[in-house]
């Protein structure tokens, strides 16, 4: 037997439900190699992050043999394991395109075993049942909107701001639907709780968006923080629920300034070009306030970038919201920051 961890389970449910399509097992070593080294999948299509399995050591399993999965102390499905393998520090290094060991997705991959196994898995039905699947989200747009053609989806991991609204009403603008998929699996303490962000984007679905034109549902699975890889990997995920373009804004999964602020947009522009991933970019310039256009606004719509820009500051969010104190209105609206708020403080962020 296997006993999962919970990224592992939700890595299962993604493999049983298509949404991690072509992909429907764990990797075999030769799989792994090729995302790790070249980005694609050995059918050369295009595949960014590995999905393998760890086990405590690889002697203890045996090649073409059925193995029970457990999570949580139960049964949840099995794995023929047609591979066992060990992975190295230089292919980590090679997929965060960082060697430093303090980067959260670097540190999260260290806590994990080396030994891997991969091969077909199977899974109890009940519990897919009520999961993301592939092209669930054209059926959902189907049963509130029959117009809804075009869809845009919209990656997050944080409480939503004036930034991220701005994006999300051009997608609107361009497209007939809009489907906000925050990130719910693990992310890195500091973070915005999964209490947080789902609470801010009922608020502001139920409130300011149009009902028949938007639909909200959490994305079961962790954070890399791999920037540009990881910005492919959630443009892939997305096309196989359903979607015909997704927003890459800046930094896109990012973390502090181990990646250029437009590399995930490089990176996806690239891939596309050369082997059409299949859904539409958009592909869209950093939002900021600005004092003398008085309006969130882009480096495309307004002259003053060096001169009467002022960013939309996370950090500045964040100690308002630990001080239960209202952010300016310019970044976040005050209904949102209320829903923080109400929270209370040791609610919003994560703490580990
Ligand atoms: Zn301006």
């Amino acid at each position: 037997m296997i006993n999962l961890t919970t990224e592992n389970f939700l890595d299962l449910k993604y493999l049983a439900t298509k949404v991690f399509s072509p992909i429907s097992g764990f990797m075999v070593y030769d799989e792994y190699i090729k995302v790790v080294e070249e980005m694609q999948l050995l059918d050369k299509s295009i595949w960014t992050i590995p999905i393998t399995l760890e086990v405590d050591n690889i002697k203890n399993y045996t090649v073409n043999k059925n193995y029970d999965l457990y999570y949580n102390n139960s049964l949840v499905g099995k794995i023929h394991i047609r591979d066992k393998f060990i992975i190295d520090d230089e292919q980590i290094y090679e997929i965060y395109q960082s060697k430093d060991h303090e980067h959260p997705g670097i540190k999260k991959e260290k806590l994990r075993s080396s030994h891997r196994v991969g091969g077909e898995i199977e899974i109890k039905e009940e519990l897919i049942k009520n999961s993301l699947y592939k092209n669930i989200v054209k059926h959902e747009f189907a049963l509130i909107n029959q117009k809804v053609q075009t869809i845009a989806g919209f990656q997050t991991r944080n409480a939503i701001h004036k930034a991220h609204e701005y994006l999300q009403r051009l997608a609107l603008e361009i497209c007939d639907g809009l489907f906000i998929n925050p990130l719910i699996g693990w992310k890195k303490k500091g973070d915005f709780t999964q209490e947080a962000v789902m609470g801010s984007y009922n608020k502001m679905s139920n409130e300011f968006y149009p009902k028949n034109r938007v639909f909200l549902r959490g994305l079961e699975t962790r954070m890399y923080y791999a920037g540009p890889r990881e910005a492919v990997f959630h443009a892939l995920l997305r096309r196989n629920m359903g979607c015909t373009h997704f927003i890459i804004g800046r930094d896109h999964a990012g973390v502090k300034d181990y990646y250029g602020i437009y590399q995930a947009q490089e990176l996806a522009k690239k891939l596309d070009k050369k082997y059409d991933l299949g859904i539409k970019l958009l592909l869209f310039k950093e939002p900021y306030y600005c004092i003398k256009c008085k309006q969130i606004v882009t480096q495309n719509t307004c002259d003053h970038y060096d001169t009467f820009r002022v960013a939309i500051s996370g950090t500045e969010i964040r100690n308002a919201l630990q001080n239960g104190i209202i952010p300016d209105e310019k970044f976040m609206r005050k209904e949102i920051s209320e829903v923080l708020i109400s929270l209370g403080k040791d609610n919003i962020f994560i703490r580990e």
